[in-house]
């Protein structure tokens, strides 16, 4: 474990002069869209956007919870922007994805927390772009079944959804939201889709979690269902955030990496830089369930 504000080697971004990074900056600025990317201070970006990946945040830029691991902001949100969904599908098309994430801030304000707004959006990318491949990343809605029916309704090929932490520990780090109902929200999703979906969830490393903890989260993520993890070190977004508990060293990511495809995880991405839609598109789920 090393002093807590004195970052190791290995998480030393490269800050290359891409100049498919600045293309994706000025479509995204164009289009008046938000990216998780940005918003989460993601430290990726120029490796991501340099590849003309994004991960597109619907429904607004101001969230009604407060995780205290988490960049975006808290405040009363904005009305929804009708014409959002159409903006995110031309993005789709002018930066030519083959895969895309979206993802939204959790609108606890709206009776079905933006679950509409992901159908619609689903729908307009696939309209588009009809071959891409679709991935959500979704807030739990709130135990609100009919909400994200709405989502799977619009068969995104990848339901994501992040216990972030360990059992002990969220809440401490998602106040708002409980370890239990993530796991039910993703195994009632591939439910209502007849396990027509990859389900997929990640953890931030870092927290004070234990080895333990780690390996029952995994197999609880398998108890219901879920094909495909994530594990990245969790990062201080600023002084007001969780403070960050330890540096995992980057062997110990890949040895996770390995117990849990043991565990029968069919894809996993390991890492300190990784985040939930890291390299998103080296899972092709068409070949696992499609
Ligand atoms: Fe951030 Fe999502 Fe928590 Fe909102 S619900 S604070 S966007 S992690
Ligand atoms: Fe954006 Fe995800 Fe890449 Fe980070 S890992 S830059 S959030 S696509």
């Amino acid at each position: 474990t090393l002093h807590r504000e004195q970052k190791p080697s290995w998480i030393k971004v490269r800050l290359p002069n891409n100049p498919a990074f600045w293309s994706t900056k000025s479509l995204i600025t164009d289009l008046k869209l938000v990216t998780v990317c940005e918003e989460a201070q993601c430290p990726n970006r120029w490796e991501c956007w340099g590849q003309g990946t994004a991960t597109f945040m619907i429904a607004g830029d101001k969230c009604t919870r407060a995780c205290g691991f988490c960049a975006v902001k808290t405040a009363k949100p904005d009305a929804l922007e009708s014409d959002e969904p159409a903006r995110i599908a031309e993005a789709t098309s002018r930066m030519n994805l083959k895969h895309i994430v979206i993802t939204a801030v959790a609108r606890d304000d709206l009776k079905d927390g933006g679950a509409e707004h992901f159908r619609e959006t689903i729908t307009a990318v696939r309209q588009v772009n009809p071959g891409i491949i679709i991935e959500v990343l979704v807030p739990d809605f709130n135990d609100r079944d009919w909400a994200l029916q709405l989502v799977m309704d619009a068969r995104p090929h990848i339901f994501n959804h992040n216990l972030e932490t360990v059992e002990r520990l969220t809440p401490l780090v998602r106040s708002r939201a409980k370890y239990q109902r993530s796991l039910t929200v993703l195994k009632k999703a591939k439910e209502m889709v007849d396990g027509h979906v990859a389900t997929k969830s990640g953890m931030m490393l870092g927290l004070g979690e234990r080895r333990e903890e780690i390996l029952t989260a995994m197999d609880d993520l398998l108890a219901h269902d879920v094909t495909v993890l994530t594990l990245g070190q969790y990062l201080r977004p600023t002084p007001k955030h969780l403070p960050v508990v330890e540096y995992i060293h980057p062997d110990q990511f890949e040895e996770y990496k390995q117990i849990a495809l043991e565990k029968g995880f069919r894809h996993v991405a390991s890492g300190p830089l990784v985040r939930s839609s890291y390299h998103a598109a080296d899972f092709r789920p068409e070949l696992d369930v499609l």
